[in-house]
């Protein structure tokens, strides 16, 4: 045999590199379901139903192409749990001259292939992934000589680069960014029962087995998969991109920020499982929020909005990620040496925000941005929880979580802990913000005014505490001087009182 096609359970894409001058009669795609995906961070049961659900429509995907594909089943027979074994075994069997596959998403994943490969005295034959629109050669050149990197900027050079929402060359509307215009609340009275659901894939039979392979073989993983109807094939992704833009792309931009209770999705896409897995190719997305715009569907304020998600901070995070690993996952710039509060595990604290987003990630396997950054993320971040274990937090509980993804978000944008590489200041913010944003703090037992005492919101009186706990830290910062001042400001006897209520909130059940 001559090419052994590797294909990971991210790389679900039809088009792949991988897959170039492929031969019939003397090449095979192989793919392997292994327990160590689900369990060096103990993963969510619904992110390795979307996993294995996906692989296996893949993999009769690939036969239906004529193609030859052993497929190992996390249920067959003498499966070795870990994907270098697995390799291993492959090769025993089918003997490959060379090993061939795109690049992987994550460092470590590629590592211990190449070492796999390194000891069967085989090549390993890294492919670029045509995915993306940005190459990571072109990241590293334009992040070369750069002490920051900035979203805004980079985000305009894609569009110049892919023409994407350009006239003559010039940004539509005149503007790069039309933020300004969107991130509008519900007000008082709530999201009603206007916002169309998203389009729902009742699981197939495969999907069916899938669960049931995942409660027999990781029982005492986190999360619950009843609620499961995320798409698993290309189809139904290009379904629920139709979906997004017919029926919730023209809200995106202004509700982006707002949360409500158990309203998990909003007018959010909810397409990132399917374009992580590959299912679903990001031009496919940006082509069809301008076509939108063009056809006058949808408002140029929430197309911008959208496209910058996906042509910006997906591109930018997967730049980062790649130039600055290994490194990057031990960043801890603030020296956060708290452990994470048992609670993300349950939603058992009476936090309402806290335990609405827990509790909607456990029953979905997903959030919002804004529930991940403003909620869970920006908890950790006053508490000063450490970034590893908030880093293995978000890994775990997420069906679209991949590394490459959710560690500079988590490690970059929600903690700090790169010192600022990614993002120009900590996302800070007191409870006063989740009330702006959310119906939460109505029936919650505390108060986001009151900054101490026992009726005070945590989040309030850790806000205040973190400024004062990292003002030698972050006295550099540009966009910090304001936030500082006005902590510098307060009362001596109000900094001593948040301090105790810090240290109280930091020896009870709301941090542990
Ligand atoms: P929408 O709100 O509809 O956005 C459209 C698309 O834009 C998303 O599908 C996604 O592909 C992309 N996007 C939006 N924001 C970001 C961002 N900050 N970085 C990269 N891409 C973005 N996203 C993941 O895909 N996997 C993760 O594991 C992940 N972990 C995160 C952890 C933290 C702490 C934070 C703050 C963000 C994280 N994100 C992650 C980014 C973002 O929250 C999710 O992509 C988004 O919530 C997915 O829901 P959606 O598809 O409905 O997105
Ligand atoms: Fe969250 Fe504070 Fe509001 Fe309670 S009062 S929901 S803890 S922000």
């Amino acid at each position: 045999m001559r090419n052994l096609i590797i294909v990971l359970g991210d790389q679900l894409d039809r088009e792949s590199s991988a897959f170039d001058g492929f031969d019939t009669a003397r090449d095979l795609v192989w793919m392997a379901e292994v327990e160590e995906e689900s369990r060096h961070v103990p993963s969510h049961m619904a992110r390795t139903v979307m996993f294995l659900s996906a692989m296996r429509h893949f993999a009769r995907h690939v036969e239906s192409r004529g193609w030859r594909c052993d497929y190992v089943r996390l249920d067959g027979k003498g499966n070795t749990q870990t994907l270098a074994d697995e390799l291993r075994r492959a090769v025993k069997r089918h003997r490959p001259e060379r090993l061939v596959m795109t690049q992987p998403g994550d460092w470590r994943v590629q590592e211990d292939l190449l070492r796999a490969a390194g000891d069967l005295g085989l090549d390993l034959e890294i492919r670029e992934d045509r995915h993306f629109y940005c190459s990571l050669p072109w990241f590293r050149r334009y992040a070369a000589g750069r002490k920051q990197l900035r979203l805004e900027y980079f985000y305009r050079e894609m569009r110049r680069l892919h023409g994407v929402l350009l006239e003559d060359g010039v940004p539509l509307g005149g503007r790069w960014n039309f933020d300004a215009e969107n991130r509008e609340t519900f007000g008082k009275n709530g999201p009603g029962l206007l916002v169309p659901p998203p389009v729902a894939f009742p699981p197939d039979e495969i999907v069916r087995e899938t669960i049931a392979l995942v409660k027999r073989r990781l029982p005492k993983n986190p999360g619950r998969t009843e609620r499961f109807d995320f798409p698993v094939t290309a189809g139904q992704a290009e379904v629920a991109l139709t979906d997004f833009i017919e029926n919730r792309l023209a809200d995106f931009g202004r509700y982006q920020d707002a949360m409500w209770t158990a309203e998990p999705y909003l007018y959010h896409s909810r397409l990132s499982a399917a374009m992580n897995l590959k299912l679903l190719s990001p031009r496919r997305v940006v082509e069809a929020a301008e076509a939108a715009y063009r056809a006058g569907r949808a408002p140029l304020a929430a197309v911008e909005g959208f496209i910058r998600q996906v042509i910006g901070w997906r591109e930018f995070v997967r730049g980062i990620y790649w130039t600055e690993m290994p490194a990057y996952a031990g960043g801890n710039a603030l020296a956060a040496d708290t452990p994470l509060p048992w609670f993300y595990w349950t939603g058992e604290t009476p936090m309402r925000c806290l335990r609405e987003t827990i509790t909607q990630t456990l029953e979905y396997g997903y959030a919002h941005h804004i529930q991940r950054l403003m909620v869970t993320g920006l908890y950790a971040l006053l508490l000063g929880v450490r970034p590893r274990e908030i880093h293995e937090w978000f890994l775990a509980v997420y069906v679209d979580a991949v590394e490459w993804v959710e560690l500079p978000n988590v490690i970059g944008m929600s903690q700090f802990a790169d010192g600022g590489r990614m993002a120009s200041k900590p996302y800070a913010a007191s409870g006063k913000y989740i009330q702006r944003m959310s119906d939460y703090c109505t029936g919650c037992p505390f108060d986001p005014a009151q900054t101490a005492g026992p009726q005070a919101c945590p989040f309030t009186t850790l806000y205040w505490e973190f400024l004062m706990r990292n003002e030698p830290a972050l006295a550099s910062a540009p966009r910090m001087e304001l936030q500082l001042r006005n902590a510098a400001r307060l009362p001596a006897s109000q900094r001593q009182a948040i301090l105790d209520r810090a240290r109280e909130i930091r020896s009870g059940p709301l941090a542990g």
